[in-house]
């Protein structure tokens, strides 16, 4: 079972990402680490902006199989499992794919410079050139959480991105992710519109 408060932050986060235009569709997919391993995920196929907590909020085993028969957990379960599983301080992971996420990691490498919101990040300053991780896309997710492990234990990186598929974010609570998401999303965006201006 996935506590009721834990669903409706979740549901709540969903809701501020849409009103971003950071989920169309069925984009996107958000979670948040429970008691014994277990993870709240949401389920596979819904909007992320008219989430039902009670429906759509599901439990997973820190492997990514549902707890409950009959439920299917977000096609990209493994990469949230995958977080937690490496880094015991994450509590919330969310992912969305902005416009400026999906065309960046296209693009190439994505490096952020001289921006005072790097120190959201926990940078002292904004003099420190930040890289953003951009990993190839691929539709089996256990080959890319693979493909990432090694890079994600080599150096936590402040989130990253799947090229032309969207950004992965994390933070301490379901709140802290959303906060970081957001400052990730805004670095994004500037790095788009400087680029546009050259
Ligand atoms: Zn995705």
């Amino acid at each position: 079972m996935v506590p009721q408060e834990v669903a409706a932050a979740l549901a709540e986060a969903g809701r501020r990402m849409d009103q971003r235009g950071w989920v169309p569709g069925s984009a996107g997919n958000l979670s948040a680490r429970l008691e014994n391993g277990r993870i709240a995920i949401t389920r596979s196929g819904i909007h992320k902006g008219r989430i039902v907590p009670a429906e759509d909020i599901i439990a997973v085993d820190a492997a990514g199989q549902a707890l409950k028969a009959g439920h299917r957990p977000s096609a990209e379960t493994l990469l949230h499992c995958q977080l937690y599983r490496l880094f015991p301080p994450v509590a919330a992971v969310l992912h969305g794919h902005s416009v400026a996420a999906t065309v960046l990691s296209i693009a190439g490498p994505i490096v952020f410079s001289q921006y005072e919101i790097l120190k959201a990040f926990g940078f002292a300053s904004h003099e420190h050139d930040i890289a953003l991780p951009v990993y190839g896309n691929d539709q089996d997710i256990a080959r890319l959480a693979a493909l990432i492990e090694p890079e994600l234990q080599a150096d936590t990186p402040i989130g990253y991105v799947i090229a032309g598929h969207g950004v992965y974010a994390w933070g301490s609570s379901v709140e802290h992710a959303f906060w970081r998401l957001e400052a990730l999303e805004f670095l994004l965006e500037c790095e788009l519109a400087r680029r546009q201006m050259r």
